[in-house]
């Protein structure tokens, strides 16, 4: 493509993006196609000739029934996967710059944008100085990232050896019943063995027990076992639960526990200071991973990961071929020692932009409109004798149940969820807690205001009759 054509169809694009935005209220949330639909329309075969792209717009059109309109004020499903506008142009200036950073002097203005939006967001989250970050894809690779740099740390290295393979004693760590699947996932793919993870129970509000975790570990070390890691989460998924940070820290520390910091989700809220409560404690972590690419607006993918020790994660990640090395590298960042991937996107440009555009202020005041959305929801909910609320709601997301009338309990919560969502009215998660179903209400799209919650709570109530 000539930049001519692409100054044409990028303008289309655009034009097309911005419409898209405007008109996604209109569309059913979930998408209502059937599995296979979509795949059924798309030639069999690649194009052999090109040229393809002249009336592309047109048949963009015709693939918005198969999406399900992330960014649209009547989704409450997951969790907030705001692409904000101005992010997204940032993400495009990416791409169409088309930098790589294998290392500094592949292209120095990824490097440094990076370093510098690390330290911007460290401030903004009012973490202390020591913690240096970097961008990851998601929150599933920095989690995995900490559990190594666990393992490695509890393990003496045992990489440079023959690995956890010859390890004497097994590798303890210790998660919540509540934590992310990530949080499993990257232990087992770290090597760890499942027989070597404890899900310790939470309480009444779905927060660990840091009693406990301190018996397992007692229970463990009386076993031969060496306890390495621990993950608190700030923000559950099920129920934006908030574990204990301070007291599993003072655990982690007498034992000598990697502590990382799960707050993916939840992370963001913390650029307002009055909200530091929940994590209170996290200056004593290890790692930290939150996502802007969730409740702050970033477009998908940008994960933050911050360490305390950047000369330990280096040491376990870095390799250092001769083709790579630079006379600069004894001053700068190479992030390629900072993580898996050894290419790396300039996904700083997003988050500049984010930050840029809405400000800091900006960004404190939609969040903050989220959780006051949030609270009117849990408020009717509380005072209606036909529902209840599951868990406490301190930040955007609301947990409900349909008590009221007859019928099976058990399935009830799920399938009044299934009939909104299949309505294409709202979209909302169902999911299991206890054994039993309720419905996460996730407040926090771009566009959602509050009517549109008050909407959404004619719309629950009309669900159940
Ligand atoms: C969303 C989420 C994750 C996973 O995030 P990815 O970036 O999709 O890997 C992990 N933990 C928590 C608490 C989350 O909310």
């Amino acid at each position: 493509m000539k930049t001519d054509e692409f100054r044409k169809l990028g303008y289309e694009l655009i034009d097309f993006i911005a419409d898209y935005r405007d008109n996604a209220k209109d569309y059913p949330v979930m998408s209502q196609v059937l599995p296979g639909e979509t795949m059924a329309k798309l030639p069999k075969q690649a194009p052999e000739a090109g040229g393809g792209l002249a009336n592309i717009t047109v048949e963009l059109e015709d693939m918005i029934p198969a999406l399900t309109h992330w960014q649209h004020p009547m989704n409450f499903s997951y969790y907030p996967a705001n692409a904000e506008l101005s992010s997204v142009l940032g993400d495009l200036l990416s791409s169409g710059l088309g930098q790589l950073g294998l290392n500094w002097q592949a292209s120095p203005a990824l490097s440094e944008f990076e370093e510098q939006m690390t330290i911007w967001m460290r401030d903004l989250l009012g973490l202390p100085d020591y913690f240096e970050g970097v961008f990851q894809d998601t929150a599933s690779t920095s989690t995995m990232l900490a559990m190594i740099c666990a393992r490695e740390r509890s393990s003496n290295h045992s990489q440079t050896r023959a690995g956890l393979q010859a390890e004497e004693k097994p590798l303890i760590v210790y998660v919540s019943e509540q934590s992310h699947s990530s949080v499993e996932k990257a232990a087992l793919l770290a090597g760890f063995g499942r027989d070597n993870i404890r899900a310790i129970r939470t309480d009444e509000n779905f927060a660990l027990i840091p009693e406990l975790l301190e018996q397992a570990i007692k229970t463990d070390i009386e076993k031969g076992y060496l306890p390495c890691a621990v993950t608190a989460t700030t923000g559950t998924t099920a129920t934006a639960a908030l574990d204990p940070v301070a007291s599993i820290a003072k655990i982690a520390k007498k034992y000598e526990l990697w502590l990382h910091v799960d707050s993916a989700m939840a992370g963001s809220a913390m650029i307002i200071p009055e909200l530091r409560w929940m994590w209170e404690g996290v200056e004593e972590a290890d790692s930290i991973v939150l996502n802007p690419h969730k409740w702050l607006g970033a477009v998908f993918d940008i994960s933050l990961f911050y360490v305390h020790d950047s000369e330990h994660l280096i040491r376990v990640m870095s390799t250092n071929p001769s083709y790579l090395q630079t006379s600069a590298d004894d001053v700068v960042k190479n992030y390629r020692d900072w993580g898996i991937p050894l290419g790396r996107r300039f996904r700083a440009l997003k988050l500049w932009f984010l930050l840029r555009s809405e400000g800091a202020e900006g960004l404190r005041k939609r969040i903050k409109r989220d959780i006051d959305n949030a609270k009117w929801l849990a408020m009717q909910v509380e005072n209606d004798p036909d529902w209840e609320l599951i868990a406490p709601v301190d930040l955007q997301t609301v947990c409900v149940r349909f008590k009221g009338a007859k019928g099976d309990r058990l399935e009830q919560n799920r399938n009044w969820a299934k009939r909104i969502n299949a309505s294409g009215q709202a979209f909302l998660t169902p999911a299991i807690i206890d054994d039993k179903w309720m419905v996460r209400v996730s407040v926090g799209a771009l566009p959602t205001e509050l009517k549109d919650v008050k909407k959404l709570w004619q719309i629950m109530q009309n669900a159940v009759i």
